[in-house]
């Protein structure tokens, strides 16, 4: 018997692996409440790169009526993976699944030129494998310090090279002292709970720091920490990347590793990282092995500030007397519902103050690989965030995630900004120590 929710595979320009489910394209009635927090309908108006416009060309595809022409594979490209649209939909649409199923139909209709296919590549196996990132500390130290960053910068150089490579100049992270998070982090006081500590790639790399800051915070808190040194990339610029095989592997090394770190709390502290363990259960539905122990696991897993508002805080907060502008990162506020928890572990430290960003569903531009690949729009989205923090006057913007760190401090810097962008348990670390703010940016 035919099924009413699958497309006729006999006319569908998508392959019969997982095609972007007609039951979903189906809830959306056209209403258009998504249209203003879509950042790139804000930017273009224009209906096929709104969430409405992208879900009726899934439709067309999977009806024979469009093919993955280099159009409409480009009004998917366009799309940040925000998940601002599954926010404001009053119809609960499950936009994040259609485009993760269409961008995994569009990798494997291969659409791609052989430069694309290239930088995608490079990006992939560079972002997801922590030995290689490694690798990068010493020559981006020596470009940094020796100078020669700063004289490339000011010399317009890079005007001259590619658009992509001089968004992956402008997004280099500073890099600081590399502290590493110990396999075991023992509670202070008495133990309150006993948590595993996903490192993430980019993070565990480029922002030591920040992992540290999160070690030392739950600590503080009572927790036992557990990072299990062996641990992988969780997968979540593959799987939002379309690059789906790669990411289930990924997705079950992760598995692995915390199950036998024996742990029944995961705590993640990168946004990104944290919405693509949430759908494991999704990734690995077709595994016979894992697909039980996947659906158990996003019930696990936690942003850091989710697992700190729940608790009654513990450690002393010292004042940090700062104006704060609090930037939302998409992967938390839209993909995972974490909106109000560092609002209120900021609110938590006396003398901190505050500060709403404007537009504030809207993204920054970051998007994992997006200010990579897309680096025009991406650069439109952070000019309009820099933008709206300018008039806040703050001394510094924390958010929740590495990407959105990254493309603000370079938003900010290009819109003649020095202000300062921390995660937010780095603020709450300094203010349990007692620490010198500048040992922080
Ligand atoms: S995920 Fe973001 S960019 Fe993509 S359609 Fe939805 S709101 Fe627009
Ligand atoms: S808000 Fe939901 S139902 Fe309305 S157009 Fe957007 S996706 Fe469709």
């Amino acid at each position: 018997m035919t099924n009413p929710h699958q497309p006729n595979l006999a006319n569908s320009a998508f392959d019969a692996h997982h095609p972007p489910s007609d039951q979903i394209i189906d809830t959306c009635v056209h209403c258009g409440f998504c249209l203003p927090v879509c950042p790139t309908y804000v930017l273009w108006n224009e209906e096929m790169d709104s969430p409405r416009g992208r879900i009726y060309l899934m439709k067309l595809a999977g009806e024979g009526a469009a093919t993955l022409n280099p159009q409409w594979v480009s009004h998917m490209d366009s799309c940040l993976g925000c998940m601002a649209c599954m926010t404001a939909c009053p119809s609960g649409v499950d936009y994040g699944k259609l485009i993760e199923a269409t961008r995994a139909q569009i990798e494997r209709k291969d659409t791609r030129s052989w430069s694309e296919k290239l930088f995608r590549r490079f990006l992939f196996a560079t972002f997801t494998r922590p030995d290689r990132l490694r690798l990068l500390r010493w020559p981006l130290l020596a470009y940094q310090r020796s100078g020669l960053q700063a004289l490339i910068r000011s010399s317009g150089v890079l005007k001259l090279m590619p658009t992509k490579m001089q968004a992956l100049e402008m997004l280099l992270p500073k890099l600081g002292a590399n502290e590493k998070v110990a396999e075991v982090t023992p509670a202070q006081g008495i133990q309150h709970r006993r948590v595993g500590l996903l490192l993430g790639c980019v993070q565990r790399e480029f922002f030591p720091q920040v992992n540290a800051a999160t070690a030392r915070v739950l600590a503080a808190e009572g927790f036992e920490v557990i990072a299990p040194q062996e641990q992988s990339c969780c997968g979540a610029l593959l799987a939002h990347g379309g690059e789906e095989a790669e990411a289930m592997e990924f997705a079950r090394k992760t598995i692995d590793a915390f199950e036998r770190a024996g742990v029944d709390t995961i705590v993640t502290n990168a946004a990104g990282c944290g919405s693509n363990v949430k759908e494991y259960g999704h990734l690995l539905r077709d595994d016979p092995q894992y697909a039980e122990r996947a659906k158990q696991f996003p019930a696990k897993c936690k942003d850091v500030t989710e697992v700190l508002a729940q608790h009654e805080p513990r450690a002393k907060r010292h004042p940090l007397n700062l104006r704060v502008a609090f930037h939302d990162s998409c992967h938390l506020q839209h993909a995972q519902g974490v909106r109000q928890q560092p609002r209120q572990l900021l609110s938590q430290i006396p003398g901190l103050q505050l500060e709403e960003i404007a537009e504030g569903p809207i993204c920054c531009g970051s998007a994992g690989i997006y200010n990579l690949v897309q680096p025009d729009a991406a650069n439109e989205l952070g000019d309009r965030k820099a933008k709206l923090i300018a008039p806040l006057r703050a001394d510094v913007v924390a958010t929740g995630n590495p990407g959105c760190l990254l493309q603000l401090q370079s938003s900010l810097k290009r819109n003649g900004s020095s202000t300062p962008v921390v995660h937010t348990i780095q603020l709450l670390d300094a203010s349990i120590r007692g620490a010198q703010l500048e040992s922080i940016w």
